[in-house]
């Protein structure tokens, strides 16, 4: 293992962090009470600075604009951005976004590149992944009744998505549908490109979150696909293969997420930190700083931090060496112990800021209403311990299923 960070990239972790400092932290009292589609125009001009600062795209190949980082790099940028909520969206590096230019570079055709995947990776359209279904436990995600069925040159779909995050304001959905019944199970499913705009395309809400609905980027939509019409020149690779795909999406888009949540447990734990030694707690002038409970929940945070942030650098650079199929055990195994360090680590921030904690006064509240959902979507803890540890006993004889 070698997580050598050679100096250029040091140079560019020092510029985003200060960036991310200077530029939008102190943006974030506007973005946590403004709807997020007032907050576009400014967000826009941050991404023209980045731009002119050739700081954008971390991930995204160079011939489309981007930085063409590895992804241990992109990792490290990945934890300096997650510090705000704001970060990845000015960097042009936001899920789903991400995922999707990764699935159009791989699969797409010279066509759909050309109308879809260039403006997405200039930052000038967005895009959504439509897998999970209202009716279909999205944890066994081959259970899928949406359907996309030939008619003419078209295919015609139907079907009951939710959880189609920033479906709000995008170009186009990238949905998963069964194509091809009769294959076997993980042979019957493809992506296939919707535009927004076509007829039998309804968003029917923004699914109220832990309290807010959201708009813009910032929501997660309820879609309703009635007799939705595209051609069938917008398969996205070939038919059957959207499991495949998907499972490509996968990898690095974990990665992604781990080391962002990593950047929002430094935040905290910075906060933790700068609240207790600040907060006087009895007459004499001492600060929770001196309490042991707290000095005990700063330690093991600290531990926590730095055991995840290794196992998810590990996880990238296997990745980055090997590939992801020999990374699977790795990013099982950090998707689960990153989330619940992340839970941890905002909980204690939390706690140490009492009732200010639960304001909005600080990005912690914040924090705690949205990261919750780590634990659920990329596959849930319980899935990824499932799977992890059946591939493990089946090195000591067999594990059932
Ligand atoms: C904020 C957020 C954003 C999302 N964004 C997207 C998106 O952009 N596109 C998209 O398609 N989907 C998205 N999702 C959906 C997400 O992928 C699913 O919620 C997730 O896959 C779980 O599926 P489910 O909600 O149907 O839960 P279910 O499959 O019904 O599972 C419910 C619970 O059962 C337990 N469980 C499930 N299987 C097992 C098992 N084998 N063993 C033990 N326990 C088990 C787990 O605790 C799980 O949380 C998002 C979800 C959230 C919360």
């Amino acid at each position: 293992m070698d997580f050598t960070i050679s100096d250029k990239m040091q140079t560019v972790l020092g510029m985003i962090d200060e960036f991310v400092d200077k530029e939008l932290i102190p943006l974030e009292p506007e973005f946590i009470t403004h709807n997020f589609s007032e907050m576009v125009p400014v967000l826009k001009d941050k991404r023209k600075m980045v731009k002119q600062m050739e700081l954008w795209g971390p991930q995204i190949p160079k011939e489309l604009g981007g930085m063409g980082l590895n992804l241990v790099e992109h990792g490290l940028v990945s934890e300096s951005l997650g510090r705000t909520p704001l970060g990845h969206y000015v960097f042009g590096c936001q899920a789903p976004d991400a995922g999707n230019i990764e699935i159009l570079h791989s699969h797409g055709t010279k066509e759909q590149k050309k109308q879809y995947l260039e403006p997405l990776a200039m930052g000038d359209i967005r895009s959504c992944f439509s897998m999970t279904e209202v009716d279909m436990p999205g944890s066994n995600p081959v259970m899928l009744e949406t359907t996309a069925v030939k008619d003419g040159d078209d295919y015609i779909i139907n079907g009951h998505k939710w959880y189609t995050t920033a479906a709000d304001g995008s170009e186009f959905a990238i949905v998963m549908a069964v194509t091809n019944p009769e294959a076997p199970t993980y042979l019957q499913a493809s992506m296939i490109i919707v535009p927004t705009n076509t007829p039998g395309f309804n968003l029917v809400r923004n699914i109220p979150v832990m309290g807010h609905s959201g708009d813009d980027y910032a929501s997660h939509g309820e879609i309703l696909y009635q007799s939705c019409r595209v051609p069938q020149k917008n398969l996205l690779g070939a038919e059957g293969q959207g499991f495949v795909i998907a499972q490509d999406r996968l990898g690095p888009g974990r990665i992604h997420h781990c080391m962002r949540w990593l950047g929002i447990c430094n935040r905290s734990m910075d906060l933790m930190c700068q609240r207790a030694s600040e907060r006087k707690i009895s007459p004499d002038g001492k600060t929770l700083a001196t309490r042991q409970i707290v000095q005990q929940w700063v330690a093991d945070s600290a531990a926590e931090i730095q055991a995840a942030r290794l196992m998810t650098l590990h996880a990238a650079w296997k990745i980055d060496t090997v590939g992801a199929k020999e990374a699977r055990d790795e990013v099982s195994l950090i998707k689960f112990v990153v989330a619940n360090t992340m839970q941890h680590v905002i909980d204690r921030a939390l706690q140490v800021h009492g009732g200010l904690g639960m304001t909005d006064d600080t990005i912690l509240a914040f924090f705690y209403r949205h990261e919750r959902a780590a634990r659920i979507y990329d596959g849930a803890d319980e899935v990824h311990k499932a799977s992890f540890a059946r591939r493990y006993l089946n090195r000591y004889g067999k594990s059932g299923k």
